[in-house]
């Protein structure tokens, strides 16, 4: 049997999980337990296509949820079997973690020391790496930091322009996240322009219902959107991204928000689905807008908008272009999206052809730019296998 990676993502209500074949990076098994401390969790395990619920409880946390799902696994124990490693999606590192590292006791302690700049998402990975370290206590347990890639970021890449004081003794900078993404697609552009990867210069959008976009130069992340927190950039599926920083204080001070709604507001209630009045999700805004829904539509154009502004911004610190990638669900899949985006974008050199781009969807990865613009790419991503490769490392 070929080895394979257990790589598991506890997010805030959600833990994805999947078994990852180490040499191809294809799932095996996959895996969801989600609505996590609500009365509808529910667990799903998908194999061969297949898609089957799983028992759990009404409300379970996080290490019930991951009770059961060790539960679950018993059923596959060839897969269980083949296991070499255990892979941790962690979201934040600090500035302590500049790569995958093998667990021990002080890497949690130090996981657990930056729980503070991601309270929604540290706490959950490391209840994910105890569970699971009491459940595989054989294997090499790894950590794969979300902001590691964007360690490279220089200082005034990665500086606010706030008293310095508050970075040195708080840490308040960029961090960026969703590293393995634009860690997979930037290598992978690389290999489809049969360019060495250190030579690239590349922009890397992952649009998700997180949304982030990265310059690369010379094969080193020297740039990204979303900051101190997951919050920042582009806007995104309810999360607002750039506003005026002055905007909390104005919405507690002068319209009595309290500081509670106010961060839900921002987190939770904004982005497409504050706009549109509507959905978070791209597809049902796209239904919505064709069928004349003003909202929806506006929400879309927003969105590419401010996709665009960022992608002209970035041409300053990739330098000399190579690519333009788009991945994520929204990335690989909305063709719509992306001709908006480029048709802001038409003066810099980026210009889309309408038959590659409605055909570059659904997983399919490959170039949608016209002959003698800007090469532009759709790379379906591959986080999981990031993290798989990373914890090979330790085998
Ligand atoms: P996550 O950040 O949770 O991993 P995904 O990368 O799966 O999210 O992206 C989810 C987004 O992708 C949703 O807004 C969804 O509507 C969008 N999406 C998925 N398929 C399509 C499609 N065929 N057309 C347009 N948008 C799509």
């Amino acid at each position: 049997m070929n080895k394979m990676v257990l790589v598991l993502n506890c997010g805030s209500s959600s833990i994805k999980f999947a078994i990852i074949e180490a040499a191809t990076g294809d799932a095996a098994l996959s895996g969801l337990a989600e609505s996590l401390g609500n009365d509808d969790a529910k667990l799903t395990i998908k194999v061969n296509g297949e898609k089957k619920a799983c028992p759990i409880d009404a409300n379970a946390t996080h290490q019930q949820a991951l009770n059961a799902i060790e539960l679950a696994l018993e059923a596959y124990q060839e897969l269980q079997n083949s296991l070499v490693a255990v892979g941790h999606r962690v979201v934040h590192g600090g500035e302590t973690f500049t790569q995958s590292v093998l667990i021990n006791d002080d890497v949690k302690s130090a996981i657990r020391e930056t729980a503070h700049m991601a309270p929604l998402h540290n706490p959950a990975n490391l209840s994910g790496i105890e569970s699971a370290e009491a459940a595989f206590p054989n294997l090499p347990h790894v950590a794969v930091f979300d902001t590691a890639f964007f360690q490279t970021m220089p200082k005034h890449a990665y500086l606010y322009a706030l008293p310095y004081e508050l970075y040195q003794k708080h840490g308040i900078r960029r961090y960026g996240f969703h590293g393995s993404s634009h860690y997979f697609v930037s290598h992978k552009a690389a290999e489809m322009l049969s360019k060495p990867y250190e030579q690239c210069n590349l922009i890397t959008a992952h649009l998700g219902n997180g949304c982030s976009i990265a310059s690369i130069h010379q094969g080193r992340a020297v740039d990204t959107s979303l900051g101190f927190t997951p919050l920042e950039g582009l806007v995104m599926g309810t999360r607002c991204g750039d506003i005026d920083p002055s905007l909390p204080t104005f919405l507690i001070e002068q319209l009595g928000y309290s500081e509670k709604a106010v961060t839900a507001m921002l987190n939770k209630e904004s982005g497409l689905l504050g706009i549109s009045q509507l959905s978070n999700d791209c597809r049902t805004l796209e239904e919505q807008a064709e069928q004349g829904h003003e909202l929806a539509n506006l929400a879309l154009t927003i969105f590419s908008y401010r996709l665009a502004k960022y992608i002209g911004s970035y041409l300053v610190s990739a330098g000399p272009l190579d690519a333009l990638v788009f991945t994520g669900g929204i990335g690989e899949n909305s063709d719509r999206l992306r001709a908006d985006t480029l048709k802001y974008l038409s003066h810099l050199g980026f210009a889309v052809d309408a038959d590659k781009n409605t055909a570059m969807r659904f997983g399919q990865s490959g170039p949608i730019h016209q002959e003698g613009s800007h090469n532009t790419l759709v790379i379906a991503t591959n986080e999981e296998w990031v993290i798989a490769q990373d914890a090979m490392q330790y085998v």
